[in-house]
């Protein structure tokens, strides 16, 4: 089943782009827990933290260098939180490995 990720990834829903490459998206996410809350999310349709191959590697470590240059460019660099949520059958909502950035500054 295509995720709720890839459905925004192909514009069949609409979201909030921050960044954008070949490989990687970021979203405003639509229900903010802080006054910056930014989703990092691969391309690559990838349930869980559990379910990486190791041909992941780098798309993974992406996901973090796309989060450091937002919170550059947001002037957020000083104060940021980054998570990823895998307790499946709770915590995690969008079975599409996503990275929170959240900052209150
Ligand atoms: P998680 O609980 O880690 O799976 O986080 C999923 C996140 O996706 C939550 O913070 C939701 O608020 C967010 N979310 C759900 N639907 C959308 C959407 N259509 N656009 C942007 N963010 C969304």
């Amino acid at each position: 089943m295509t995720s709720l990720f890839t459905k925004i990834i192909s514009r069949e829903i609409p979201a909030e782009i921050v960044y954008e490459n070949d490989r990687i998206i970021a979203i405003n996410d639509i229900n903010p827990k802080a006054k910056t809350h930014i989703l990092i999310i691969p391309k690559k349709e990838i349930a869980t933290i559990n379910d990486l191959k190791d041909n992941d590697r780098e798309l993974l470590a992406e996901l973090f260098y796309v989060a450091k240059d937002i919170a550059k460019k947001l002037w957020i660099s000083e104060w940021y939180q980054l998570y990823f949520n895998v307790w499946e059958k709770w915590w995690q909502e969008v079975m599409h490995i996503h990275l929170h950035l959240l900052s209150e500054l």
